[in-house]
This record gives structure tokens, sequence and C-alpha cells, in this order.
């Protein structure tokens, strides 16, 4: 029996200014169970990151509900690592907890563990300029993980990344999410990192946003995210949900 983690129902938002109105989002419903990964895939400026935004709490809806089913930490992890320089690896990972006032031994263990588990474990006393980009991304979702998260909300996250980096850290963010055994819900305008790395996959129309479709992600052989765009199923689902976004070139 699946575990429901949020319900999303008929979400709208419309943001002002002194003269005009957008109309971000127009209709959005979704729920997502617990452990599930889940992407919302649109095209550029469809409201994707406003859904995050709305559901992180930094942004009010204009109409319609969410809920969680219980009282959740949630961890936020965008395109752009924001590592502070100035900061140690273990220092960088450390700030929730800080900032949280939840800084102590055994949570920075957890952390020092984490770094370790997850192949940086020798680089927690350098700095984010030592390190590679799809490095400092694992950094960023470690940071994001120290707080204990029970949902992670991911936008665009390898997007700043060249393409075989991207690959490699969608597999690295993927194995690390789902040993975790944590909930994702992943942004992105890469059909193929959505197919590859998902449960489930939600499309979302251009702007203003409304769930086009959903799809459940079914592979034979599912694996890592790299072997998964192998399966023979991945360019049905890719072809499906290219015509769903209806790209006029
Ligand atoms: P996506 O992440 O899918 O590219 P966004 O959620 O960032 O799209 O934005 C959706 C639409 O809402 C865009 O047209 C964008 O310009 C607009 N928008 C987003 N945030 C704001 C804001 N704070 N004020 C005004 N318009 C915004
Ligand atoms: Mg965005």
């Amino acid at each position: 029996m699946k575990n429901k983690i949020l319900s999303v129902k008929n979400l709208k938002k419309c943001f002002h200014d002194k003269k005009t109105e957008i109309k971000a989002l127009e209709d959005i419903s979704f729920d997502i169970y617990d452990k599930e990964f889940v992407s919302i895939v649109g095209p550029s400026g469809c409201g994707k990151s406003t859904i995050l935004s709305i559901l992180s709490g930094l942004e009010k809806q204009s109409d319609g509900e969410f809920k969680f089913s219980k009282d959740v930490t949630i961890g936020y992890m965008l395109q752009d690592d924001s590592l502070f320089f100035w900061r140690t690896i273990l220092e960088n990972c450390l700030i929730g907890l800080e900032i949280t006032g939840k800084l102590n031994e055994e949570s920075k263990n957890y952390v020092i563990q984490l770094l370790q588990t997850y192949g940086l474990g020798d680089f927690m006393n350098k700095y984010p300029s030592s390190l590679s980009g799809g490095m400092r991304q694992r950094v960023a979702l470690i940071r994001t993980l120290a707080i204990k998260p029970d949902i992670l909300l991911l936008d665009e996250a390898m997007s700043a990344l060249d393409y075989q980096s991207r690959l490699a850290i969608s597999d690295d963010i993927y194995k690390i999410i789902k040993n975790e055994g944590k909930t994702a819900i992943m942004v992105t305008h890469d059909i193929a990192e959505a197919i590859s790395m998902s449960d489930r996959v939600i499309v979302i129309s251009k702007r203003p946003g409304t769930v086009k479709s959903i799809y459940d992600i079914e592979l034979s052989n599912k694996s890592t995210p790299i072997n998964n765009r192998k399966c023979k199923e991945f360019s049905l689902y890719y072809d499906k949900i290219w015509r769903d976004l209806d790209v006029h070139i």
C-alpha cells in the first residue's frame, strides 16, 4: 500500500505588477507518495519553479490547496549549488543545521558519515573551488540532506553542468536519494533526464501551466538513470512526452 505524502489540488498562481498580470499556473493537481521520485517536465516559463516555490512556502498560491500528510521537513536544491567559497565542504554542509539551531555532535557526525559514504570524505576540509561541478552538486545535495528532509525539491539541479557530468551526477543523485529512502520532486525541462530518473513524470503545458499528462515510468530492467536510457520503452515515453509538450521549432 502506497502512502500519500502530498496532495496538490487545483493550484493557480498569478503574478501581478503595477500594470500587468502574469498567469503562471492555471490548474495543477497531483499526488505524491512516500519514497517516490517524481519529475515535473515542461517548457521554460511554464511555472515549474513556481510549483516548487509554492510547495516550499516561499510563494503563496492564488487559489487551490496542497496538503502534506504529516509535518514534513523540506529540502530544496537549486540549479546553482550556491556553496560559500570561504567555507570548507564540511562547513558548507553544516550550514542548515547551524541556521536551524540543530548543530550538535550527533548531527555533525551524520553529515560526516554522508560525506564519507558518498565519496567526499577526502574533500571535507577542502574548499569548493577545488571541486568539479559534479562534485559540488553532490555536496549541495548532502548539505540539503543534512537537515534530514522528508521530501526533496530539486529545481533543475543538474542544468548548469556539461552533458557528461550531468549524466554522471544524475546517477549519483538518484542513488543517494534512493539509498537514503527520500521522496523527491524534481523539475526539469529535460525529457530524457525526467524519464531516466523517475517513477512518475508529470507533464505541464506551456504557460499558464496545467497538468497535461502523468506517466508511470515502467521500464524492463529498470536500474540506474544512465542504464535506464538504454531500455526499450525509453524512446516510447520520450515520444509521448515530446508530443504532449507540443514543441514548435
Ligand atoms: P519555469 O520554472 O517553468 O521556467 P517559472 O515558474 O520560473 O517557470 O515562471 C513561470 C512564469 O511566471 C514565467 O512567465 C515567469 O516570468 C513568471 N514569474 C515567475 N516568478 C515571478 C515573479 N516573482 N514575479 C513575476 N512573474 C514571475
Ligand atoms: Mg524554473
